[in-house]
């Protein structure tokens, strides 16, 4: 009835209603294509005052900048104050809204997402621990608002199916993955084009840094139960030594975790002083979205994060322990 009561909350805005879509601080493909392919659907079905955002540093990672809907996204301070419905995506707990967390008690709020650890918030719960992506929940809910995938739409649920399933790579990839991108596909747009834009367009440097980063990793076979531990870090000066954006830190884990060696695989990444977002990667046999709840954060089974105070050392060897104590 969770289906229902979302349909009838997008349905009682009208194209007066302020109509707000969040999305995660620091958005990945998933937060943005989802949130932005919903958007352009709303547009569709008449609502006007449509206004996308997400908390903190309003910065679109260069593999996004391109998504069509773009242009309904605002920064957190002109998000509407006051909204009639607010759509929150890829979300799994209030925290990760920052400063936009106070829209939660707008007349409605529909949350769609799908982290198991997702903590229950918002007035109607669209939560499928089950779903690749956020954007496989948002695809389906347009399905029943009677929208149909056009192009745009399309482009932005690809991106957001493609980031998430890493390039459909990861156990997840269903039948039913393949089968929405297939209906995605069908609307025109271009998989190879926008794969490049999303996966392989680094600049230089990023190149030159994943190498620093890469050359100081460390692996840990005894960690995990014998499993092994492979983990690395990367710092502010890092990037500003070659002239990075942040999200090119959020790229390190891919590299990191094809590593044989090791089950579970770690990127410690600095944010502020002593402050640091650790990536969580396993190949199966740990659940380190467990880990990641221990440590205030959240995620899957097989990804998920955190943010870690002091020292890298303190970080992992925090990582290090959990891990041994949820083997135990
Ligand atoms: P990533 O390592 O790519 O940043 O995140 C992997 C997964 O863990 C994503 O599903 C993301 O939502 C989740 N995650 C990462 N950092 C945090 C965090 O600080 N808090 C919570 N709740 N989830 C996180
Ligand atoms: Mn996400
Ligand atoms: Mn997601």
């Amino acid at each position: 009835e969770q289906w229902a009561a979302a349909v009838a909350a997008v349905r009682s805005a009208g194209p007066d209603d302020e109509v707000l879509l969040i999305c995660h601080v620091n958005p990945d493909g998933d937060a943005l294509g989802s949130m932005l392919g919903f958007a352009l659907g709303l547009r569709r079905l008449g609502l006007t005052r449509i206004r996308a955002t997400f908390p903190g540093d309003f910065t679109v990672p260069e593999p996004y900048a391109g998504l069509p809907g773009l242009d309904l996204l605002v920064p957190e301070a002109d998000a509407w104050p006051d909204p009639d419905l607010v759509l929150i995506f890829d979300v799994a707990s209030e925290s990760r809204l920052g400063g936009l967390a106070d829209r939660l008690a707008a007349p409605r709020s529909v949350v769609l997402d799908h982290h198991a650890s997702n903590t229950g918030f918002g007035e109607v719960r669209l939560v499928d621990p089950r779903a690749a992506a956020t954007s496989v929940v948002a695809e389906q809910l347009l399905e029943r608002l009677g929208v149909p995938l056009d192009a745009e739409i399309a482009e932005c649920l690809y991106v957001a199916l493609a980031t998430d399933t890493g390039s459909f790579k990861f156990d997840m990839t269903t039948v039913a993955v393949h089968e929405l991108a297939a209906r995605l596909i069908a609307t025109g747009i271009r998989p190879g084009e926008i794969s490049r834009r999303i996966f392989d367009s680094r600049p230089f440097g990023a190149m030159k840094l994943t190498g620093e980063v890469l050359g100081r990793a460390i692996l840990d076979p005894a960690a995990a139960g014998g499993r092994g531990m492979v983990w690395t870090y990367a710092t502010l000066s890092d990037l500003e030594r070659f002239a990075q954006p942040p999200y090119v830190l959020d790229t390190l884990i891919d590299p990191v975790r094809s590593v044989a060696e090791a089950d579970v695989s770690v990127v410690v990444k600095e944010i502020g002083a002593r402050e640091w977002a650790v990536s969580l990667r396993s190949k199966g046999a740990v659940d380190v979205s467990g880990v990641a709840v221990s440590q205030g954060g959240g995620g899957h089974r097989l990804a998920a994060g955190f943010t870690g105070y002091g020292e890298v050392r303190d970080v992992v060897d925090a990582v290090r322990r959990r891990l041994d104590d949820f083997l135990n």
